[in-house]
């Protein structure tokens, strides 16, 4: 299994909360633990602009690409706005086109990067500036690659940007297992939410996620299925307030690839959040679900 990774990942944030340096910090952990080596990682082009705009806004891309977002429009972005930001959403964006197709290919395929769940058609917000994995979606369905995808959001924050861009459309169905008591507001509808409620841990959750799954997959039946990995639900994350242990969120990976693998269906990962206190406790949780994912590929 092939994971897809650029050094040019790395959003330029400084000292911020979202720890954009992680994504270098995932690689070399999955390098250091023999995990994987350096042949297993695969560097994706960017997006076209033609992609990104079947899901985004041409307006909305020349500001980003000229830096003429008004001040507002940055603020509410909460990351500071340089010309590698840009650079970087473009890659990760082209990152999850790139494991969908190795998901399709190989069971299984893993952006070391991506899950931008907050940007909507026409904004950013929430550290998420392009909806990577909806424009991913858009472009395998526009060649005829795939015709019906899912999305299973496990980031604790909803994901309101996915839930608007597909609202509607009998194509891509929308599962969130979300913290309920969380940024953001309002939740546009997916076409399945889960609301947790504070403090909920490993066991409530898993069941809640299991029977989630279930009736997702009994109501539809995707040809690829992309999984938001956010490392967020964890019990020591400084923005979410869910209760899960780092086996939990194992057990979390495991959960929704043994759904999926069990119906044939591919999955190709993406990261999302994750902001613990301590940042080897995100890098863990990510590299953890990459390594789950290898278990089910070819
Ligand atoms: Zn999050």
């Amino acid at each position: 299994m092939k994971l897809v990774y650029s050094d040019r990942y790395d959003l330029n944030l400084g000292n911020h909360v979202f720890p954009s340096i992680k994504y270098r910090l995932v690689k070399e952990k999955l390098l250091h633990d023999g995990l994987f080596s350096a042949e297993d990682f695969v560097e994706p082009p960017p997006a076209s602009d033609d992609d990104i705009a079947l899901v985004h806004h041409r307006e909305y891309l020349r500001k980003l690409q000229t830096g003429k977002l008004s001040y507002l429009e940055v603020l509410r972005l909460e990351v500071p706005y340089s010309p590698e930001l840009v650079r970087a959403m473009w890659l990760c964006t082209g990152g999850s086109i790139l494991a969908g197709r190795l998901a399709l290919k190989d069971g299984a395929g893993v952006n070391v990067g991506g899950g931008f769940h907050h940007a909507f058609p026409d904004h950013g917000e929430g550290f998420c500036v392009l909806n990577d994995f909806s424009v991913a979606i858009r472009r395998l369905q526009k060649e005829g690659t795939i015709e019906r995808a899912m999305t299973v959001d496990c980031d604790v924050h909803q994901g309101n940007g996915t839930a608007a861009i597909f609202g509607g459309d009998h194509t891509v169905y929308t599962l969130s297992i979300h913290q309920e008591n969380n940024y953001p507001y309002p939740k546009p509808p997916s076409s399945l939410d889960l609301n947790m409620a504070d403090g909920v841990g490993d066991e409530e959750y898993l069941e809640e996620l299991a029977k989630g799954l279930d009736k997702a997959l009994a109501e539809f039946t995707p040809d690829l299925i992309y999984y938001i990995a956010g490392a967020d639900p964890y019990r020591d994350d400084q923005l979410g307030g869910l209760k899960l242990s780092l086996e939990g969120l194992e057990r979390r990976d495991r959960l929704v690839f043994e759904k999926a693998h069990a119906r044939n269906i591919p999955v190709a990962v993406t990261l999302a959040g994750g902001y613990a206190r301590q940042l080897e406790d995100t890098v863990q949780i990510h590299a953890t679900t990459a390594r789950v994912a290898r278990e089910f590929a070819k």
